[in-house]
């Protein structure tokens, strides 16, 4: 890198950061360095393709770039890739599966910068409830047509759902700081309708509790999938064709390297470069040797939990530092099921509770599940069902070994006893734990103006554009809001205007 120039370094090749790189580069005419400490692009999005793939790749890579663990498997890992159990199939570090589908701001924006995704929507959905599987497809749930609800029920939940979707983007942000619990239990009584969107929440949030999840935020991801013409069972949510997930990261970085710009893997931030409260550049390790680049924008998109390992955080004052340190994460157990032939008809389902209090979790513990080979043929070999399963943890249940290992239990325990010839179906399994799907999980407090700003108000020339900085909603959708405003604040343009419809913008 030696004599060369930049004009923005990106730290980080996940989301956020390339989703700014991306266009700084392609409409601002920007050379852009993005550094990459894992030896692949992709952040918490890598996939894998398990045809290429060896076991002690595959776990030092979801560790390093995504925050995820490999706990165990069936048979062990070791034979599952020997005994070439994994041949055909490709899925993510966890369960990825995209909201709003085409309509979302990962498509969007892609489409903006003339790389759209291949995505596969999901058609149809299961709900379970009282112990019955409802079947839905198509958008059959429209108006509220669940048959577990009696007329009374639909009526109150219908009238909610149409609270959610008509309300403003401020006032739904000026519930950003109480939770969806609070929000509800002043607007309702009706059991039904508090368990239907409780169980919705958790969906949108990755959070069991919800007296922990965001009434506001919440409220602008179910806003956002009415908006946008989605329902559960219909284009809520899909998967990206093949490579997968990594194709996001990848797609923005190519915009960035067709503009003049550079993706350099294996290269680590160690510190961001400050003098007299202005960014002078970073020091960063490539293959174990350190350079020092000089550049006066940096915009990092690792997580804001850990900005402080490598931006000093004496250049903050104390009670931002004791705030971005004290977030807390949403995490997830995640399991894949190989299945010798299709078992799961519906493309996703949700279980209102497979354990909770009374077996040591936070709360009523919530699963859903993905026929990921259904939506997208290409997932696994011809005739066999790939489902990825997940359930919600909190950041200090994922680090809780007994805990996760008794949510696999009741998750595989689930799918035996409800789904007829599962048993005899499963071929393999594979569990693994995040405990930052969400770093900083869509709580109260936690969400809207808690978040660090795009454009650091302390720092000139420091800019975040990560799912855990300014934006809104979840995820990789949070992660390509981020960048959008971390663009618009470098460049001093509204690119959030330009790039997203209405119901994104928020
Ligand atoms: C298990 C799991 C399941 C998920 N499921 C879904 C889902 O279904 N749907 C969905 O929309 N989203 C899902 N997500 C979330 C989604 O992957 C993230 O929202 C998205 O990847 C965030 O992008 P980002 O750029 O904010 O951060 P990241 O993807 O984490 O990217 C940050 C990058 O910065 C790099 N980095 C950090 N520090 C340094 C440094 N000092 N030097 C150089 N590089 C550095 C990291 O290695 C990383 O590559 C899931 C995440 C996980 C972990």
């Amino acid at each position: 890198m030696k004599n060369e120039k930049f004009d923005a370094i990106v730290i980080g090749a996940g989301v956020g950061g390339p989703t700014a790189g991306a266009i700084l580069a392609k409409k601002e005419g920007m050379k852009v360095l993005v550094l990459e400490k894992a030896s692949r692009v992709g952040g918490r999005d890598i996939s894998f393709n398990f045809s290429e793939e060896d076991p002690e790749t595959y776990k030092r890579l979801i560790a390093n770039a995504a925050h995820t663990w490999y706990v165990k498997s069936e048979p062990d890992l070791t034979e599952l890739f020997k005994q070439g159990y994994l041949k055909g199939y490709s899925f993510e570090a966890g369960i990825h599966t995209l909201q709003i589908t085409e309509r979302g701001r990962t498509n969007v924006c892609l489409t903006y910068l003339g790389k759209p995704l291949t995505l596969f929507p999901a058609v149809s959905a299961g709900w379970w409830h009282g112990g019955e599987l409802y079947h839905f497809e198509n958008g059959s749930e429209r108006g509220g047509n669940f048959p577990w609800m009696n007329e009374r029920d639909k009526e109150e939940c219908g009238k909610i759902n149409r609270l959610m979707v008509k309300i403003s983007a401020d006032e739904a942000h000026s519930y950003d700081h109480i939770s969806l619990k609070e929000w509800m239990e002043v607007r309702t009584d009706n059991q039904n309708t508090k368990d239907f969107h409780y169980v919705n929440g958790t969906m949108n949030c990755t959070i069991n509790d919800p007296a922990n999840i965001s009434a506001g935020d919440c409220i602008l991801m179910n806003r956002a999938v009415a908006r946008a013409g989605k329902r559960f069972s219909y284009g809520g949510c899909s998967t990206p064709g093949l490579p997968g997930f990594v194709q996001i990261p990848l797609k923005l970085c190519e915009v960035i390297e067709e503009h003049g710009g550079k993706v350099v893997t294996r290269a680590t931030v160690k510190e961001v470069l400050i003098e007299n409260r202005k960014v002078k550049g970073v020091l960063v390790e490539i293959e174990g040797a350190e350079e020092k680049i000089e550049c006066p924008i940096v915009i990092n998109s690792g997580m804001v939990n850990e900005m402080f390992n490598y931006i000093p955080e004496n250049h903050f004052p104390y009670t931002f530092v004791k705030r971005v340190k004290g977030f807390w994460r949403a995490g997830i157990g995640a399991v894949y099921f190989g299945l010798g032939h299709k078992i799961v008809k519906e493309h996703l389902t949700f279980v209102p509770k497979i354990a909770g209090k009374e077996d040591g979790f936070d709360s009523d513990v919530r699963m859903g599940f993905w026929d990921s080979s259904g939506m997208d043929p290409g997932r696994a070999p011809e005739g066999k069902q790939l489902l990825d399963a997940y359930v919600s943890l909190v950041d200090i249940e994922a680090h809780n070994l007994e805990l996760v290992n008794l949510a696999y239990e009741k998750m595989k325990k689930f799918m035996e006893d409800n789904y007829q010839g599962f048993k005899q179906a499963l071929e393999w399994t594979l569990y693994t734990v995040s405990d930052s799907l969400v770093p900083v999980a869509q709580a109260p407090y936690q969400v809207g103006d808690a978040r660090p700003k795009a454009k650091s108000p302390f720092i000139e020339g420091l800019y975040m554009a990560s799912d855990s900085s300014e934006c809104s909603m979840a995820a990789n959708d949070a992660a390509v809001h981020a960048g959008i405003i971390a663009a618009s604040r470098i460049s001093g343009k509204d690119y959030v205007s330009e790039i997203l419809p209405e119901y994104l913008r928020d």
